[in-house]
């Protein structure tokens, strides 16, 4: 397709500015570029056309099913977007005086409790603009809270094997020494390993749970207690709080401090770099340290309060992604109390019924009850029909079906990670359970076929490498 730059003409616009109602005056010449920038000239309704071809390449959530594990791709409620597009959230000035804003602080103020209710924290930040942004924060958090007792000898952290990839690079970004815990057979910690990797140079622990083979370890109690008894903390990954939110809470399991990624369970729209949200929250103990400011109210209103001494300092600017908080705001507000551990329980029903309705033929990582993702290994296929994980998911786009994640976790070879969300209907499960069941039908009789697909969709195959490693961001006039 044609980029905007190969379809400018010159002198065509799409803007018609209002006349000046202020004063004008010239700027100072060595403030201006000496060449206008060459950007593309177009019509409004070529622009339209241009990016609605763009969305027509790739496939939303808005176009079929999206699977993707740890991802969370359910589908975003329209209210969400009204909510946050009314002019008083939309048009604030972030240096506003604060009692001309009193309706946004007091929409943050009540987010901050009820995701403090629904995790069991004592206090949130919504700085942190994405999950591992939030990560790096509850990291920096916990060196605050070692540093201010004079404890400078816990530089290590502890990440279990099954943690999302993000937990070991931010507990690096924050200084920390990675310690790498392994799994057991059954996808669980293991606890022994855990114990003695624990001693006095424990700054704390990272747990993704559910973790990223879609298992709730079972042995979560024991674990935070070995990390409190030597004298660490513990931090929760809550990017997967899709299966376990309003049933059960990190606060309660002993964590001290937890991010949660508003653009995944909160049902905020996520993917290609958009704003996204990955509020922190945290036990009493690590307050003083929040990044300001924080909002606080009294009898006079709602205040932001910037006198933190001990604060680790600002993660972003201002407020985080305020209007992402409005959405999740809205979709908790929608849910309600009910709705939300309902919501989880048909997130892992949706999933244990995709899980029970595949594991004749494809084999389960983990063969046992999952949560809101389960893992299938194609390692046999791979060895035996030279069917690869990444064949299987090309087929699946030939069948307007997104991929599930692959090869993630790396702790399972050949993976395919599926995450069903509660938003999909079972008429839909059922299609992708019939499409899978025909893909390893095609392997079994005709495996060149499926090194070929996908067939059908815009672009086929793609070099995956190039394009990361060489992108093209520039046009060559
Ligand atoms: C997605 C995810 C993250 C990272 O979140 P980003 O917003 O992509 O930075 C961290 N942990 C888990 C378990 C996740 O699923």
């Amino acid at each position: 397709m044609q980029l905007l730059f190969e379809r400018s003409h010159a002198g065509r616009r799409c803007t018609i500015l209002p006349s000046c109602d202020v004063q004008t005056c010239e700027l100072d010449p060595s403030l201006c570029r000496a060449q206008a920038p060459r950007l593309p000239e177009l019509s409004e309704n070529e622009i339209s056309r241009h990016y609605t071809e763009l969305a027509k390449q790739t496939h939303g959530v808005n176009d079929g099913f999206y699977p993707l594990g740890s991802c969370t791709m359910k589908y975003n409620p329209k209210v969400n977007d009204e909510m946050a597009s009314l002019p008083g959230f939309a048009k604030v000035h972030p240096l506003q005086p604060e009692h001309t804003a009193q309706g946004c602080l007091e929409a943050l103020y009540l987010a901050d409790q009820y995701f403090c209710e629904i995790t069991g924290m004592d206090q949130m930040t919504f700085q942190p603009a994405a999950g591992a942004h939030g990560e790096l924060t509850g990291l920096m958090l916990i060196k605050a809270y070692h540093e201010a007792r004079g404890d400078f000898k816990r530089t290590k952290i502890l990440v279990p094997d099954s943690a999302h990839g993000t937990n070991p690079a931010s507990a690096t970004m924050a200084g920390f020494q990675v310690i790498s815990i392994p799994s057991l057979e059954n996808g669980c910690v293991d606890i022994d390993a855990l114990r003695q990797a624990t001693d006095e140079n424990t700054a704390g622990l990272m747990l993704t749970n559910p973790n990223t083979v879609g298992l709730f370890d079972l042995n979560i109690s024991q674990i935070t207690e070995i990390v409190h008894q030597a004298g660490g903390l513990c931090y929760y990954d809550g990017a997967n709080l899709n299966a376990i939110m309003g049933i059960v809470r990190p606060g309660d399991m002993g964590f001290d401090v937890v991010h949660l990624n508003l653009h995944k369970t909160f049902s905020t729209p996520h993917g290609g770099g958009g704003p996204g949200s990955g509020a922190v929250g945290c036990k009493e103990i690590l307050k003083p340290f929040l990044p300001a400011p924080v909002v606080t109210k009294d009898e006079s209103g709602y205040h932001l309060c910037n006198n933190l001494p001990q604060s680790i300092g600002a993660v972003k600017e201002f407020y985080g992604n305020f209007l992402v908080v409005i959405r999740a705001l809205t979709y908790v507000l929608t849910l309600g109390k009910e709705g939300i551990p309902e919501a989880s329980s048909n997130a892992v029903l949706n999933c244990n019924y995709m899980m029970g309705h595949l594991k004749d033929v494809y084999e389960m990582a983990f063969d046992k009850g999952c949560m809101h993702e389960f893992v299938m290994t194609l390692e046999k296929l791979k060895k035996e029909k030279d069917v690869s994980a990444m064949d299987v998911a090309k087929a699946l786009l030939d069948n307007g079906i997104h991929p599930p994640t692959m090869y993630f976790p790396l702790i399972v070879h050949e993976a395919l990670m599926v995450e069903p969300t509660e938003t999909e209907p079972r008429e839909v499960l059922d299609h992708a359970i019939s499409v899978f069941h025909k893909i390893y039908e095609t392997a079994l009789s005709d495996a060149q076929i499926l090194h070929e697909m996908p067939l059908h969709t815009p672009v086929r195959r793609l070099d995956e490498v190039s394009a990361a490693r060489n992108p093209k961001l520039r046009f060559q006039f």
